[in-house]
């Protein structure tokens, strides 16, 4: 049976060729578009706009325009708090659609767009935790330094026009995790979504719309990053760029932004170890937990994920076993199946990537215990990899180092405590890393030396009001929590002498 997604195509509708730009759905002033190829099965999904320079110099003028009236940014906070919270309660009750047009874009299966992480529930709840800051972050009234009857203080204002680029693999979540504390703030945006999943982002803008947000504050440009990126981040009247994806863009985010010294946020990719001591409470679980991350859902396609697992050698053995296990567990297919519960690689230039890095892994002399290779059969005209394991892994060998973004598990043996951490800190990234240890003096200790923004004690979740971030070369800044809302606003500092004799 040849899969398809053709009847899926039919029943969700799609809104196809579309740009967003001050109010008004059109398409791109030239004319262009791009077509959108079904990551498991190849079929053409749907064509969407790409939008040229023009585009976005229209949107990013539809976003100043927005920002100067004060429409948004200085409304009532009341007013900003109902919209949020209204798109909060739409977002929920349009969670089926989102997930089947995600299932349309990128291929994650319905069953893990269910999982609270990537889920439109998870989005909705960012949007309700930003509007809780709306009337709440401040500045503050300082007591004058020098004494004397002196006011001094400090306000917070939204920093103006946002470029918030997303990457494809968890839309729901990312869009959240940028327009929400924009919003909050009062800034005004123009969104890029991703070219590999753009349908279900345009389906929550227009509920974003249907919440009641202004014409002009959010703007969306779609198509590939050049052009429609480079025209972002490289144009001068925009303030800042939130960017989430993979370090070389990050990087070249950073160069583009010295023009004008824009304000940047940066979440970007990791190499984010397991720590799986002796002592873990559940050497099978935690070996299900890796390996679930690193090839269930997104197939090892999360910036997150633990894609090395540092094992002690007193349960290495033990932990390769149970890995295998799980791995051969895992079920490809049709993303609507709810019996599937792994997606395809992203596109074919994905699939050529993972694999030549299969192939650097053996070359490089570590020992592959399962998987390696492109599925066939019913699946070959999708980009589908296997869960794939390598183990004697030495750390320094290009599978240990660098962001596969595919099912690619690498595990190293560790000896001792002080080993571990150094494997572990033995990257240029710093996302995440997951400790599984019994020992509570240890799970602190360690945590306390590595040199990552998110560790999971024996288990990690995604919350909307914790800060999540990298250290070293996994980005710049914060999303979640007040630190996010925050980041989209500028300090201003306000003093004033209180009596004619101190000016
Ligand atoms: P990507 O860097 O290829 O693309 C991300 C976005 O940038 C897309 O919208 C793309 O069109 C755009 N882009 C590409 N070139 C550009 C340019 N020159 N200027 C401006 N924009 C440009 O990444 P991807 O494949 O979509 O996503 C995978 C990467 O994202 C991985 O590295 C992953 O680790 C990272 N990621 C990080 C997080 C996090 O929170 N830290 C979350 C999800 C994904």
């Amino acid at each position: 049976m040849t899969l398809t997604v053709q009847p899926h195509r039919e029943s969700l509708g799609l809104k196809t060729g579309q740009l967003y730009i001050d109010g008004q759905w059109g398409p791109a002033k030239d004319g262009a578009t791009w077509t959108h190829q079904h990551p498991a099965t190849g079929e053409a999904v749907g064509d969407f706009a790409v939008a040229g320079v023009a585009d976005v110099d229209s949107a990013v003028a539809a976003a100043r325009r927005a920002f100067e009236s004060g429409k948004w940014s200085n409304s009532r906070a009341g007013v900003r708090i109902s919209v949020l919270h209204r798109y909060a309660n739409l977002l929920r009750e349009h969670a089926d659609e989102l997930r089947g047009l995600q299932a349309l874009d990128n291929s994650v299966p319905v069953s893990f767009g269910s999982i609270y992480a990537t889920s439109v529930g998870a989005a909705a709840d960012v949007f309700d935790h930003h509007a809780g800051w709306v009337d709440k972050v401040g500045g503050q009234t300082l007591p004058p330094y020098q004494g004397g009857d002196h006011l001094a203080m400090s306000f917070r204002e939204p920093i103006g026009v946002v470029a918030a680029i997303l990457p494809w693999n968890a839309p729901f979540l990312l869009f959240a995790q940028k327009v929400a504390p924009a919003l909050a703030a009062g800034c005004t945006i123009v969104l890029k979504p991703s070219e590999y999943a753009t349908f279900s982002v345009l389906r929550m803008v227009e509920l974003l719309i249907e919440a009641g947000l202004p014409e002009g504050t959010l703007n969306v440009v779609t198509g590939p990053g050049d052009p429609v990126g480079e025209a972002l981040i490289t144009h001068p009247d925009v303030d800042k760029v939130s960017f989430t994806g993979s370090r070389a863009i990050g990087k070249r985010i950073v160069e583009a932004s010295a023009g004008t010294l824009k304000r940047v946020s940066l979440e970007l990719g990791g190499k984010s170890p397991a720590l799986v001591f002796a002592d873990a409470p559940n050497i099978g679980l935690a070996a299900a937990t890796v390996v679930g991350a690193v090839t269930m859902g997104l197939s090892g396609q999360a910036c997150v994920a633990n894609t090395r697992a540092l094992v002690h050698r007193d349960v290495y053995d033990e932990f390769l076993a149970a890995a295998q296990g799980m791995a051969a567990g895992v079920t490809y297919g049709d993303p609507f199946d709810p019996g599937v519960i792994s997606s395809p690689l992203i596109n074919e230039r994905q699939l050529e990537r993972v694999l030549g890095y299969i192939e650097r892994g053996k070359a490089e002399g570590a020992r592959l215990v399962t998987g390696g290779e492109r599925l066939g059969g019913e699946l070959a005209s999708g980009n589908f990899v296997g869960p794939t394991i390598f183990a004697d892994v030495e750390n320094s060998s290009t599978i240990a180092q660098e962001e596969i973004f595919g099912p690619v598990l690498a595990v190293v043996p560790f000896s001792d405590e002080d080993e571990a951490i150094r494997l572990a800190n033995d990257t240029e990234y710093g996302l995440g890393a997951g400790l599984f240890t019994s020992d509570v003096q240890r799970a602190f200790r360690v945590s306390r030396r590595l040199r990552v923004g998110t560790i999971g004690i024996n288990g990690f979740q995604i919350e909307p009001h914790l800060p999540f971030g990298g250290f070293k070369q996994s980005g710049l800044g914060r999303e979640g929590g007040q630190s996010a809302f925050e980041a989209y606003t500028e300090l201003k500092t306000v003093m004033m002498p209180l009596t004619d004799e101190m000016m």
